[in-house]
């Protein structure tokens, strides 16, 4: 286990809006005990603040708190305070405010980008924010590590080079966040696991399932966080401005 001062210091959970049902869509900061601060995801656009009603009929609230620069300035951060900001991948409720985000080196799956650069329908609708011209990317390929302690894991299947991350937290353990690669705890069981209604790939979503399963028992994880998961979210998380340490 990484337990230097370099390594990661504390993990917060914050709940940038509320799905149907009570379902989270969750960003993640990471502080580390050298001072860096690495943001994963950013929710949804500012202008998309109240509730709206999708196209499938589901609607979601957006509070005026629940924005990522009001979660962040709860916690003492400014948008220019953040060193990296990991982009799980380019859905608008993921990746909708990556343009406050100028001063970061965003982090993406190289295969995601272009996929996403391509013109690909289902990530252009919301192309302003995270192809913004101020904006700039490195482009990694496969499971990198990003910090001490910090390892992005590419789990597709959910779309092309999505990616969850590993953290290593010096009291906690090996913590995993899945992202939309297991978006519930029930999608952890891989015999049983299917193509959800927003995946693009079931065969890449079932190899990732399994990856992320082996990866959690090899490295002895002691933490999943599911992507969306309201019973996990609301009884067993620790949600900013609580930490995990
Ligand atoms: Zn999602």
């Amino acid at each position: 286990m990484t337990t230097t001062n370099q390594g990661p210091k504390r993990l917060y959970l914050m709940q940038v809006a509320t799905m149907r049902a009570e379902v989270p869509v969750p960003a993640y900061l990471i502080q580390t005990g050298d001072g860096i601060n690495v943001l994963i995801d950013t929710g949804f656009p500012a202008s998309m603040i109240g509730t709206t009603t999708g196209s499938s009929g589901w609607s979601f609230v957006i509070n005026e708190s629940d924005h990522i620069i009001n979660q962040l300035a709860a916690l003492g951060l400014k948008p220019s305070d953040i060193n990296y900001l990991i982009c799980t991948h380019f859905d608008v409720d993921h990746a909708g405010s990556h343009d406050l985000f100028p001063d970061a080196e965003l982090i993406v799956q190289r295969q995601h980008y272009e996929v996403a650069k391509g013109g690909h329908k289902r990530f252009a609708r919301n192309r302003e924010h995270w192809d913004a011209p101020n904006l700039h990317y490195r482009l990694v390929d496969g499971d990198t590590e990003l910090l001490p302690g910090i390892e992005l894991i590419e789990t597709s299947g959910h779309v092309p080079g999505h990616q969850s991350v590993l953290v290593r937290l010096p009291e906690t353990g090996p913590v995993l966040l899945t992202i939309d690669a297991a978006p519930s705890q029930g999608t952890l069981d891989v015999e049983k696991r299917k193509k959800g209604p927003m995946d693009m790939d079931e065969a890449g979503v079932i190899a990732s399932t399994r990856k992320l399963v082996d990866l959690a028992k090899r490295e002895g994880v002691t933490l999943i966080v599911c992507g969306h998961d309201a019973n996990q979210w609301q009884n067993d998380l620790k949600k900013a401005p609580e930490f995990y340490v």
